[in-house]
């Protein structure tokens, strides 16, 4: 995150300006620039955070309540918590034996054995993985359902977005404000009906049109996003440099496996790597008694969840196998080489 005095020079400006949050210069800005990260004419809208992005975008696109919210089973439980608040019920569908995320042909053909009528669907993209919309957009276009893609932990990779993305801004993303998050979309009409959403319902004057929330951007969170903007060429370059170190250090243990293109082509602000089937648990157990923490960011599966246990789910194989032989290892922008070599050597004594 960055520090209070990089901060401090926008700070400043809200004191000028006296304007501290509903749509000042800061979030006009910070939306902009976020905007112009994307290749084609892009629309983007900030809310309170990823969680309430991904609830309200789906209302926006009117996913019919009462009905079923495809979605992976290997993901956050944010996912699902967002649909339930949308009215939706999870469906959780397994994730691909190689990318590790929803394919949209297997999406199309699980569609005709869902347990009920389907409303909406959330593709994720995992830990900040690129994810290619352009399946999506298909199947948004041939079946007229709802299509959010959740790409959380994914600002550094998402570059359009044919369809609504979610990119959030916690603390613990690549671009973090605390809490935040935004809607990618090329469509003016969904972003102005999504703002609405954030803001009471209001459309350009003060009359409530529909039920809606207030999930804004404060103008003192802008100025931690703007401030992160500033930085993130640098903030890119230390993720890279920790990622390729890591690499370097574990390269005599092939039973690690990283993320394809992870910190090569792509950064995020975790490392999630691939172990040996089923070793997670051991693994996790051994860096512990060494004094490295780790983290199962996905859990067992956000089917396993107790919040979700009533939520149909089709057949996971998938998930519950990467679940079991996945896991999150330290690592962030200004790990140093010392921190790297005791992680790496931890993680070879854990394999055996
Ligand atoms: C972090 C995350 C979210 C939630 O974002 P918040 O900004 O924390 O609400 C949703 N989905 C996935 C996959 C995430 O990693």
């Amino acid at each position: 995150m960055p520090s209070a005095e990089a901060i401090l020079p926008y700070l400043q400006r809200i004191d000028a300006k006296r304007w501290y949050s509903n749509f000042g210069p800061m979030l006009i800005e910070l939306e902009a620039r976020l905007a112009a990260r994307f290749a084609r004419p892009t629309l983007a809208c900030t809310a309170a955070n990823g969680t309430q992005a991904l609830t309200l975008a789906l209302l926006a696109l009117n996913a019919k309540p009462g009905g079923l919210c495809v979605m992976p089973a290997w993901t956050f439980v944010a996912t699902a918590h967002a649909a339930i608040q949308a009215g939706l019920v999870p469906w959780f569908v397994d994730v691909d034996p190689v990318t590790g995320v929803l394919d949209a042909d297997h999406v199309r053909a699980r569609l005709a054995h869902a347990p009920g009528p389907v409303s909406a669907v959330i593709p994720v993209a995992a830990f900040g993985q690129p994810l290619d919309p352009a399946p999506w957009a298909r199947l948004h276009e041939d079946t007229g359902l709802p299509v959010v893609i959740d790409a959380a932990a994914s600002f550094d990779s998402v570059s359009a977005a044919p369809v609504p993305t979610m990119v959030s801004l916690h603390a613990t993303k690549s671009l973090g404000v605390g809490e935040g998050g935004f809607i990618a979309s090329e469509d003016p009409a969904f972003i102005d009906r999504f703002r609405a959403l954030t803001s009471f319902g209001f459309m350009g004057d003060r009359e409530a049109r529909f039920a809606a929330n207030n999930a804004k951007l404060s103008e003192y969170t802008c100025a931690i996003g703007l401030t992160a903007l500033d930085q993130w060429p640098s903030t890119r370059t230390a993720y890279i440099i920790t990622a390729q170190r890591l690499r370097v250090s574990l390269l005599h243990t092939p039973a690690v496996r990283f993320q394809p293109g992870w910190g090569l082509d792509w950064t995020s602000s975790t490392c999630v790597v691939a172990l040996p089937e089923g070793a997670t648990g051991a693994v996790e157990a051994s860096l512990k008694a060494q004094g490295v923490d780790s983290r199962r960011w996905w859990g067992l599966g956000c089917h396993r969840a107790p919040a979700f246990a009533h939520c149909p789910a089709d057949f996971l194989p998938v998930t519950e196998r990467l679940a079991a032989s996945t896991l999150g290892l330290p690592y962030f922008a200004d790990m140093d080489v010392d921190q790297v070599n005791r992680v790496a050597l931890a993680l070879a004594q854990a394999l055996g």
